[in-house]
């Protein structure tokens, strides 16, 4: 097995993939695939309701809530927040604390005003802009909790006067939130809860139906929490592989268990890197992720050799977006921290053949 360090899709757990496989050839043992049946089946929709179930658990989702399993990635998000939340005329605040805040912010821009409050531009990322105030008159403000590409995560959320939508694509699952301070959360699956192809999105009732404009069915909330996500076909086999995550994540103790456990991944792994002469952490101490660990080596001739030195040790999915550079260790939940201690193994050995 290798050590999966990739970002994006993330690692699943092993005995997720065993039944997921298992279902793609017999599901249940209905004598069906999992890629056959209908979604309107009541085997199905046992799958999608454990797995609505599974989130309100995990996240503690209080009631006036909706919970959707939708399509298009996060990226359908960026502009699908807007469509539904911000009125011809208005204007939303964002904070653009990475390239994924960016891009939402850009979608905004063709529904309506977009004041970005606060960046962290001119730092390349590598700070959480914390420095701002909410204007009261914004339909919401737009936050993305954890940056995938430069390693920075919001470890505590501002207190705003309006609606906190937030992209939590790549730390949701990871640690406890609390879901009654945000209007909006959505996340693509494939980092913490299952496979690419769904995305997760929870809003508070209440925030709906509030701008005139028309929007097209299936970019209207309204019409998928009617639907219950089943405007259209959903998704099957993404949400069936999400609610056996979820499973995975309950049996092991839940959100608190994996917060504490993803924690002392990451101080170990920020250890070495603040302990090791030939590495340099990317980001600010105090906003560093605990899900996408940003390292860069001090020579830059390091690098390749580096890369090898990992492949040739079974560590894989360590370069850095190739809009950052460096090196980038994605522990997110379903990477044990025994692969941490392998990366850190080969850190210390190839520090101690290139003195
Ligand atoms: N937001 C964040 C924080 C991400 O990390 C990503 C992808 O890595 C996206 C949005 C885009 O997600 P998708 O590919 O599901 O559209």
């Amino acid at each position: 097995m290798k050590h999966n360090f990739g970002a994006g899709p993330g690692i699943l757990p092993h005995e997720v993939l065993k039944q997921a496989a298992q279902a793609v050839v017999d599901f249940n043992g209905i004598g069906l695939s999992i890629l056959e049946i209908s979604h309107r089946s009541p085997e199905f929709e046992a799958v999608l309701d454990e797995a609505v179930k599974l989130v309100k658990e995990e996240l503690g989702v209080p009631a006036g809530y909706s919970v959707l399993f939708l399509q298009g990635g996060a990226s359908t998000q960026f502009a699908m927040v807007p469509y539904n939340l911000l009125p011809t005329g208005g204007k939303a605040a964002y904070v653009e604390s990475g390239v994924w805040a960016n891009k939402a912010l850009k979608e905004a821009k063709f529904f309506g005003d977009v004041e970005v409050i606060a960046t962290a531009k001119e730092s390349n990322f590598t700070h959480i802009p914390k420095d701002f105030t909410v204007p009261a008159d914004a339909a919401y403000l737009h936050l993305t909790s954890n940056n995938t590409i430069y390693g920075t995560q919001l470890h505590e959320f501002p207190a705003s006067p309006v609606p906190v939508v937030c992209d939590m694509s790549s730390d949701i699952f990871s640690r406890k939130i609390n879901v009654a301070d945000f209007g909006l959360i959505y996340a693509g699956a494939q980092k913490n809860m299952g496979p690419a192809g769904t995305t997760l999105v929870i809003v508070k009732d209440e925030i709906l139906g509030k701008v005139d404009r028309k929007i097209p069915a299936m970019f209207n909330y309204q019409v998928q929490v009617e639907g219950g996500s089943m405007y259209n076909t959903p998704p099957v086999f993404a949400i069936y592989v999400s609610m056996l995550t979820l499973r995975w994540l309950k049996a092991k103790g839940g959100v608190e268990a994996i917060q504490k456990e993803n924690e002392q991944k990451a101080k170990v792994l920020y250890e070495e890197i603040d302990r090791n002469p030939l590495f340099k952490g990317v980001c600010v101490p105090e906003d560093r992720s605990h899900m996408n660990v940003c390292f860069l080596v001090e020579n830059p001739e390091h690098e390749k050799p580096f890369l090898k030195f990992c492949e040739e040790r079974d560590i894989v999915g360590i370069k850095g977006h190739r809009s950052a550079g460096g090196f980038r260790a994605s522990i997110y939940n379903a990477l044990p921290i025994s692969s941490v201690y392998v990366l850190i193994d080969a850190m210390r050995e190839f520090a101690e053949k290139n003195k």
